[in-house]
């Protein structure tokens, strides 16, 4: 036997069993979204590197260790990692600016991140996010939020958490990341080798470190004084209690959860992530947040703009298994064309059916069809002559004859 070649490390099959599942969260997806005015739009799975590195951020991890970028006739190319930087880059190149305000798009596909493949982190993974453009003021945090909290109830998930925070603007958040340097600095050498990078590149990630050690580090009441300070300008205050103060009118709950950064460099006033506790440690099904500057760091017109985006292995790792349909009608026969014939009738109308293809004996097929199917119909000789069907109900065992007419009704 030749050798077998398997999936590659990180990635999986989605097999038939579990497209259904997948199926429901995308139909949900286009149901929920177009509902509140967002429309799809999809880019290519390959962009120009630069893209990442300029509009994800070249401190962030996904660009320094996690991405497949390869080399194709002179040019760097990136599987795209997250599709923001993507949505945007086409938000600019078709100048989406025109429009009129907000352009709502949501997004759905495979993105690639090379990392360490566990529970609940693959390499090529699924997301589905929105973005919206053109609206700065907190009602669009708001409604973002929401949206997300709708998405995840369509689909049956509704013991979530909802922790949200404020990055501040690049104004206050520079005081804050000198006070937050100042105050590590005695306890530079006792980070984590990534921390002490990002004390350099960005400290406020230092804030997010899942080592155990950084934690702790974290906990000093002169570092904890200065994180639990209300660092953000008036302004932004006021923005983030606006989102607040929408999110309570609309009964969303949430919780304030200030070390709370996100991974990516373009965030800045709101962030948010939704957790689940049953994912264990990969336990974030979503986040997003406020990305006013990236349209103009990627060449656009200056335009605010806010969304997130959500894993989908994970959130189909939340739901019960779904029961695929059953097939409804099994055309038991040993006339293929007539069995051909009125299978192709049925699913005309809308009715799932099945024929045996076999030419067995028909307590052969019936077994079969009691398998698979709701109801088996038999095409013998004698029901062929008169223009009938025997009609069997393969839950019970009552079988009765009826005229080809009436199969539909009792079907339907
Ligand atoms: P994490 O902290 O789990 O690494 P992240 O901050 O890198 O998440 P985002 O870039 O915010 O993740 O992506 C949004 C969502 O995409 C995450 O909340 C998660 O549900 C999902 N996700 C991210 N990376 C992976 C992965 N490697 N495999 C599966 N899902 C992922
Ligand atoms: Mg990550």
């Amino acid at each position: 036997m030749n050798k077998m070649i398997k999936a590659q490390k990180g990635t999986k099959d989605i097999l038939p069993v579990d497209a259904e599942q997948w199926q429901n969260l995308e139909f949900k997806a286009l149901e929920v979204f177009s509902n509140a005015g967002f429309q799809e739009i999809r880019t290519p799975i390959f962009e120009a590197t630069e893209l990442f590195a300029r509009g994800v951020g070249d401190t962030t991890d996904i660009v320094n260790k996690e991405m497949y970028t390869f080399e194709k006739s002179e040019r760097s190319l990136t599987l795209r990692p997250e599709n923001t930087a993507g949505v945007v880059r086409a938000y600019i190149e078709n100048g989406m600016h025109r429009l009129s305000t907000p352009v709502k798009l949501w997004y759905k596909g495979p993105m690639f991140r090379y990392e360490r493949p566990q529970a609940g982190r693959q390499r090529q993974f699924h997301q589905v996010g929105v973005e919206m453009f053109g609206i700065k003021e907190p009602a669009a945090d708001a409604e973002v939020i929401l949206l997300a909290v709708n998405y995840l109830k369509s689909i049956g998930l509704k013991d979530l958490d909802v922790e949200i925070n404020s990055l501040g603007c690049p104004v206050c958040r520079e005081a804050f990341r000198d006070n937050l340097r100042k105050v590590l600095k005695p306890e530079l050498k006792n980070l984590c080798p990534d921390c002490q990078k990002r004390y350099e590149t960005n400290p406020l990630r230092i804030l997010d470190c899942k080592v155990k050690e950084c934690k702790n580090i974290l906990q000093k009441p002169e570092i904890q004084k200065i994180i639990t300070s209300d660092y953000i300008c008036e302004e932004c205050r006021e923005h983030f209690n606006d989102v607040q103060k929408y999110l309570d009118a609309l009964n969303v709950k949430y919780k304030r959860n200030k070390l709370l950064v996100r991974g990516l460099d373009y965030y800045n006033r709101t962030v948010f992530e939704i957790t689940s506790n049953n994912l264990g440690s990969q336990n974030a099904v979503c986040g997003g947040g406020r990305y006013d500057s990236l349209v103009k760091n990627l060449g656009g017109e200056d335009t605010p703009a806010v969304g997130w985006a959500m894993g989908m292995e994970r959130l189909i790792s939340l739901l019960p298994e779904v029961k695929s349909k059953k097939i409804k009608a099994y055309v038991v026969s040993n006339f293929t064309i007539e069995a051909l014939k009125l299978t192709e009738e049925l699913r005309s109308h809308g009715i799932i059916t099945e024929f045996d293809m076999t030419n067995k004996k028909f307590t052969k097929q019936l077994e079969k069809a009691s398998k698979v199917a709701d109801f088996a119909l038999i095409l013998g000789e004698d029901e062929l002559k008169n223009d009938s069907v025997s009609f069997k109900d393969l839950a019970g065992s009552k079988q009765e004859t009826i005229s080809r007419n009436e199969v539909f009704s009792r079907l339907n």
